[in-house]
């Protein structure tokens, strides 16, 4: 039979009627990081909101991202009633070691940025955390969203609407918070000529493969190489994240287990008793480099959050962290305008959220440029990189620049 005969010509003020309608303030679209965070801030400060996502549970649960938190981001998740599982089980680091010409050399935070410190807690984790949260307060998580769409946000009136379970229904709200990543609908439903892009490609992108097997170094290792990039970092004392660069549009099919370990023993190679820990990989893919920015970051009475407004280089770990400082801002914003009635904060979100944004967007860039192999048969720009590694390694001036913007810039 075909499909087509079971599709209904409803006529619009039909379908007006049928769409079954409810308010709330916020109106956040994505249960990301930034959607979530976002929604747990508001519920602090009283502020009513509704989560749309268009995934199921079990797949935001479980979809493998992100790991490293900043201080900042660690701070607040515990500050809010959200870190009592991170407490317990992610792992603190108190530095990283670059590697090159075959030998480490360890940046140590702790004596470089007055203690500050990164964890590691896998972003799965951070998004159990805060659904469970939210769930036990009974507040309005919708999962499996289908068609979902924004309205009415250059007037006073924005909508989401969207399918739940087959059935038509429209979220009337005061504010939009788009934060549904990079291939989301918020940021492409505002109207072309408002928004400015910015974007660099990389020619590279990265492996990733999660491996049972401990991890062979206490703190994350980047490795330069002439044969290319490789980090190797962690989930868990049990369960290591090890990364290759590798062409941008290499097929994952190219890559056996052997041969990635074998990569992965030739580019973090050093002198001494190193060896690498290897086990089974149950998890393997490879992500394109991107570094991409809009602005500005919001328009009519919608606000963009993390991905859906700007993506970075994972050299820097900085994706989850500043979508994290996005909706701390956002969330102030909207705390005031509730409590107050003005509208100063909000009207300065994009400018005062982009200062941080390009400052990451800088640190991403520039550890990407000085870690990875651009083009394979320029010697200059070898020894300029190894140069690089040296000055950084070395003065105690660089070594600081590298931490503080590793463990997060301070927040104000
Ligand atoms: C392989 C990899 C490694 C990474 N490593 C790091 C790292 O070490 N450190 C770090 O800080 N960052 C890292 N990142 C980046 C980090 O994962 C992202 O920056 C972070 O997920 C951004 O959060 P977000 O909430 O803005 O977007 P997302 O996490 O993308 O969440 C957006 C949500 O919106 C939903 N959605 C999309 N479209 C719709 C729609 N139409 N309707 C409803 N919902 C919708 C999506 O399903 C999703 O749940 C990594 C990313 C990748 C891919």
């Amino acid at each position: 039979m075909p499909v087509v005969s079971k599709l209904r010509v409803v006529p619009a003020h039909i379908a007006q009627r049928e769409r079954q309608t409810v308010r709330t303030q916020i109106g956040i679209v994505g249960a990301g990081p930034a959607g979530l965070v976002l929604a747990h801030l508001l519920h602090l400060q009283g502020i009513e909101s509704v989560v749309i996502e268009s995934r199921s549970r079990k797949y935001i649960e479980e979809r493998i991202r992100a790991g490293l938190l900043e201080h900042g981001t660690v701070d607040l998740l515990i500050e809010t009633g959200v870190g009592k599982r991170l407490q317990r089980e992610a792992l603190t680091h108190h530095g990283i070691e670059l590697r090159f010409n075959r030998r480490g050399h360890r940046i140590d935070f702790n004596d470089l940025t007055g203690g500050k410190t990164v964890t590691i807690y896998a972003q799965q984790e951070v998004i159990k955390d805060l659904v469970a949260a939210r769930l036990e307060a009974g507040l309005p998580l919708i999962f499996e969203a289908s068609d979902v769409s924004v309205h009415n946000f250059d007037g006073a009136n924005p909508s989401i609407r969207f399918r739940v379970a087959g059935k038509a229904q429209e979220l009337h709200c005061d504010y939009i918070a788009g934060c549904d990543g990079f291939h989301g609908i918020c940021r492409p439903s505002i109207p072309a000529g408002v928004l400015t892009e910015f974007e660099r490609i990389y020619p590279f992108g990265w492996l990733g493969i999660l491996a049972q097997a401990p991890p062979s170094s206490p703190e994350l290792v980047y490795t330069y190489h002439e044969r290319g990039f490789a980090l190797l970092t962690m989930r868990t004392t049990e369960v290591s994240r090890l990364y290759l660069q590798v062409p941008y549009d290499e097929e994952i099919d190219a890559w056996s287990d052997d041969r990635i370990w074998s990569e992965l023993r030739t580019r973090t190679a050093a002198d001494g008793n190193w060896k690498l820990n290897e086990g089974a990989i149950f998890q393997k893919g490879i992500t394109g480099m991107r570094s991409y920015v809009v602005e500005p970051m919001q328009y009519g009475k919608m606000f963009l959050a993390g991905d859906a407004a700007h993506i970075v280089p994972p050299t820097g770990a900085k994706g989850l962290n500043l979508a994290v400082a996005d909706v701390r801002i956002m969330a102030q914003a909207f705390a005031e305008f509730y409590k107050t009635g003005k509208t100063e904060l909000l009207d300065r979100y994009s400018e005062i959220v982009l200062r941080r944004v390009w400052k990451a967007q800088r640190f991403s860039w520039w550890m990407t440029s000085m870690l990875h192999r651009f083009d394979t048969d320029n010697a200059f720009d070898e020894r300029r990189q190894i140069a690089e590694l040296d000055y950084v390694t070395s003065s105690r001036a660089a070594m600081t620049t590298l931490a503080e913007n590793y463990v997060g810039l301070p927040w104000d």
